[in-house]
């Protein structure tokens, strides 16, 4: 199995697998086996998270997988309940524990949290967490762009990327575009809309033209529009189906029919009121 894959260079220097897989509402077991799985597959790069509650099951697989850490880039997030600096630090070194590892590659926050308005603290412990080696790189997730410039503004130091819901039915585009003016890397996350996506026709029939399936179709988008995408499946066949997207490319009908399924409509919470 080939594990060649695109990666993009981060604004630190360091570089990221462009697809990974994600984990979310997988169990510690399911977590394990689909790790392990994907690792066999050719993935390099997977995004956990405390709250997922898998960290410990992503660990193990990591280890089954028998692959060199180093090979490995593998993600995982700050909780909300544990943003502040003195929280954030003890909550990453559990993560560390969980996932059996003495650094990740990348630490996000996963929520601005704008009502706890404590997402400055916290990333100035993330900072110190670089700083001391444990992570390598560091960015944020479901941020808005006043919340971007407000990190930036007061610590000088800027994420790597941010992680936000983007999928066919939530495009995106005026943040992506804030993104690259700042050299912030766009990672999508429910890539597939959960699921939701792969039925509705466009994809459907795009998918029947490249004899690709409809999951295929989708990374393929995010792939080809430079974003950094996580699908999530526990089902080996679909983890190797949803890898197996670098052997054709879509067209510009394709990306247009595929543009104008934009709804702005989210699947997850709005991160202005989030948590409530
Ligand atoms: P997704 O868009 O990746 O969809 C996953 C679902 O699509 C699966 O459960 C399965 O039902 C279906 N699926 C996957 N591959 C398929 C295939 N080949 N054929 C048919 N069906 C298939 O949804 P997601 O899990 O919400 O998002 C992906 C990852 O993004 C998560 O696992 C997590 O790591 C991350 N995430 C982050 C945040 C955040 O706040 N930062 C929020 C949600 C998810």
């Amino acid at each position: 199995m080939s594990t060649q894959q695109p990666l993009i260079t981060l604004s630190d220097g360091n570089h990221i697998p462009q697809l990974g897989l994600g984990v979310w509402q997988a169990t510690q077991e399911q977590a394990a086996s689909a790790v392990c799985e994907a690792i066999k597959s050719g993935y390099r790069h997977i995004d956990t998270a405390s709250v997922y509650e898998n960290e410990e099951g992503v660990g193990r697989g990591i280890q089954q997988s028998g692959v060199a850490r180093e090979e490995l880039f593998i993600t995982t997030k700050i909780w909300n309940p544990d943003q502040g600096f003195d929280k954030a630090a003890i909550a990453l070194d559990a993560s560390l524990k969980r996932l059996q590892l003495s650094y990740v590659d990348l630490l996000l926050i996963h929520w601005p949290a704008p009502k706890m308005d404590l997402y400055i603290d916290t990333w100035k412990a993330v900072i110190a967490a670089k700083e001391q080696g444990k992570v390598r790189s560091i960015g944020v997730s479901n941020f808005n762009l006043d919340h971007l410039h407000r990190l930036i503004d007061e610590t000088g130091v800027k994420p790597v990327l941010n992680q936000i819901e983007l999928h066919p039915f939530l495009q995106q585009n005026a943040l992506q575009q804030a993104h690259k003016s700042l050299g912030i890397e766009t990672q999508a996350w429910s890539p597939l809309g959960q699921g939701k996506a792969l039925s509705h026709l466009p994809i459907v029939a795009i998918a029947e033209k490249h004899g690709k399936s409809a999951a295929q179709v989708i990374i393929r988008w995010h792939v080809q529009q430079g974003r950094i995408v996580i699908p999530k499946s526990v089902t080996p066949s679909r983890i190797q189906e949803n890898f197996n997207v670098f052997d054709f490319a879509l067209d510009a009908n394709d990306i247009a029919a595929i543009g104008v399924m934009d709804e702005g409509q989210r699947l997850g919470p709005d991160p202005l009121t989030f948590p409530v």
